[in-house]
């Protein structure tokens, strides 16, 4: 066996509709036999940063997930890496909560690159994944075709993502067929994650790796170069 990351997780410092405390997430990963795993909370919608706080304060809240992780990992065998959940914003509204849904996992923003660009997440969507791209930031679409009642309607950017979750422990067999007919059709790299908000789940996702990974920057570099593998396990 290689080397197993998770790449959609959500822990409740971040994210409203988790149950699951950081401390007790780097605990469940270690026992998955993971490599590691990507903090991923909401950054719109669903997320714990009160709607009063400036762009700066909301930036510095939202870290808390993932630096509490990172805090209880520490000498332990996990590494822990830092991501969003970007659910598009109703069109106009500027408002972090309102969201119209369609989500995607990014990796490699980091602390500065959001404090420095609240008026980029006003703009289009393209306009923000050609910003988040030259930042260096990599888009995953994580469950395209999950239809729930926020979600106005599905919208799919095969130019702009880099990759599209094919696997999410968090939708059904269904909705997951169809995000890989989605991915065979265009192409696309395709990725796992188990979209974690609670332990109590029968299967664990994520992709598998070749080699050890140390970085979140080595990490999106396996997965562009086609070097992982999308994996779904049993939870011990
Ligand atoms: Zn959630
Ligand atoms: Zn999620």
């Amino acid at each position: 066996m290689g080397y197993l990351f998770d790449l959609h997780c959500h822990n409740k410092e971040g994210s409203v509709c988790s149950r699951l405390p950081a401390k007790d997430m780097v605990d469940f990963y270690i026992k998955q036999g993971y490599s590691g795993f990507s903090v991923t909370n909401h950054f719109t919608g669903s997320t714990t940063v009160p709607d009063n706080y400036s762009w700066e304060d909301r930036v510095d809240h939202y870290f808390t997930g993932y630096e509490e992780c990172l805090k209880y990992a520490e000498g332990k065998d996990i590494k822990v890496f830092f991501g969003i959940e970007y659910s598009i914003l109703k069109f106009g509204t500027h408002d972090m909560h309102k969201i119209m849904g369609n989500d995607f996992v990014i990796l490699g923003l980091t602390r500065d690159w959001l404090k420095a660009n609240e008026e980029t997440f006003n703009k289009s969507t393209n306009e923000l994944f050609d910003a988040i791209h030259k930042a260096g930031g990599y888009i995953i679409h994580a469950h395209p075709f999950l239809e729930e009642d926020w979600i106005s309607h599905i919208q799919l950017f095969p130019q702009k993502e880099d990759a599209v979750e094919i696997m999410n422990m968090g939708v059904s067999d269904d909705t997951n067929a169809k995000a890989r007919w989605y991915a065979e059709a265009f192409n696309k790299t395709v990725t796992g994650g188990t979209d974690i908000h609670f332990t109590d789940i029968p299967y664990v996702s994520g992709v598998e790796c070749e080699k050890e990974i140390s970085t979140v920057e080595e990490l999106i570099d396996e997965i562009r170069n086609g070097r992982t593998k999308v994996i779904h396990k049993k939870v011990i």
